[in-house]
């Protein structure tokens, strides 16, 4: 019996590619592992179910606790929430952490980045409350709740003492939502003072920490911040050391974990099988840690960091020109 049971949602656009080769490379690396591939997204309404995100793949993900997961199409204006939102808030994945870092080979405009980005994931302006007041007048609801805020911050410290990491910086605009954002500063500041004084702590309004972040990336340790910010700062982070095919995402929850990496469906690139599979693989490595796989999680980044290095077997986002399951090859090569 294989040692680990893992839910695979494949996805939609390049999300089967690169589920595929992941898995490959995950089961080369020497993982005991049973795949219960189920749908998400455009591929679960073509397959028949009511719902982007299927009753069986909710399920699935609350008894196997662990899910491997391709990106996803929400269909635009037929009134389906987005999977990665019901997700999130169906299994209280609050958590969203990003680790951002430049690999070896990739050039890129800076060096020794080296940063985590730690995203509140189930409220803020996601919370989808949105009002027309009068015709031509909506308003979108911002929520921040003392739980959520304080949940996510106690989270971040926790992370940053378990990984050696020095400081804490939380991105905020709270000179303008004094409330919401306010609240989201004192919980940070009340868990840092009161559970963990020994990690750094400050607060940086997010315009001026943006410039800070293309200014001197390196000197950024864990950022934490409202869901928002935290999407859209992940996209900037990931710009910064070679773009969107090279950073690798979790959602955790107490009673669950998704990790998929921070890219669409990239429905431009679908079916070419020309998407680079390292930032779901990445995600996978990711998973191991959190499995308490740490050797096979090892042996493969050794051997992307190989593969990488020698700059010969790259996709087209990298400046290569291999193919999504060469890649895949290449690295499994380095394993053996
Ligand atoms: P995207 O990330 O899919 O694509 C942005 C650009 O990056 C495209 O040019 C694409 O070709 C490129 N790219 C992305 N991943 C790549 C990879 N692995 N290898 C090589 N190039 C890659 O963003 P988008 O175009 O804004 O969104 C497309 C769809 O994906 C939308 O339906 C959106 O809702 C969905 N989406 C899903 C998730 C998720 O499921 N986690 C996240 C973001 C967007």
């Amino acid at each position: 019996m294989a040692k680990h049971s893992i839910v695979l949602i494949p996805g939609d656009g390049i999300g089967p590619e690169v589920t595929r080769a992941t898995r490959r490379v995950l089961e080369s690396a020497g993982l005991s592992v049973e795949w219960v591939e189920l749908p998400a997204g455009a591929a679960a309404i073509e397959q028949g179910f009511d719902n982007v995100l299927p009753e069986r793949t909710l399920a699935a993900i609350k008894a196997h606790k662990v899910a491997l997961k391709g990106p996803v199409t929400t269909p635009i204006g037929k009134g389906f929430q987005s999977v990665n939102v019901q997700l999130r808030k169906k299994l209280n994945l609050y958590a969203a952490v990003r680790p951002v870092r430049n690999l070896p080979g990739i050039k890129t405009r800076f060096d020794g980045i080296d940063m985590v980005i730690v995203r509140e994931n189930t409220e803020g302006l996601y919370s989808g409350i949105e009002n027309e007041v009068v015709p031509g007048v909506v308003t979108s609801l911002k929520v921040a709740s003392e739980v959520a805020c304080t949940r996510i911050a106690r989270y971040a410290f926790r992370y940053a003492t378990r990984r050696g990491r020095k400081k804490i910086t939380v991105f905020h605009k709270a000179n303008i939502m004094k409330m919401s954002d306010g609240l989201f500063l004192n919980s940070a500041r009340k868990i840092h003072e009161e559970e963990y004084p020994n990690i750094d702590y400050e607060e940086t309004i997010i315009d001026a920490g943006c410039m800070k972040m293309v200014q001197k990336p390196e000197a950024i340790d864990v950022l934490l911040m409202e869901n928002l910010y935290g999407d859209v700062v992940s996209d900037l982070a990931a710009g910064l050391v070679g773009g969107l095919g090279v950073v690798p995402g979790s959602n955790i929850g107490d009673d669950a974990a998704v990790f998929e990496a921070v890219h669409g469906s990239a429905p431009d690139i679908a079916g070419k099988g020309v998407a680079n599979p390292l930032a779901l693989i990445m995600s996978g490595v990711m998973m191991l840690n959190h499995m308490h796989e740490e050797e096979i999680a090892k042996r493969i980044k050794t051997a992307y960091d190989a593969v990488l290095t020698e700059g010969k077997t790259l996709t087209r986002d990298l400046g290569g020109k291999a193919g999504t399951e060469e890649f895949a090859d290449a690295l499994i090569a380095k394993m053996k």
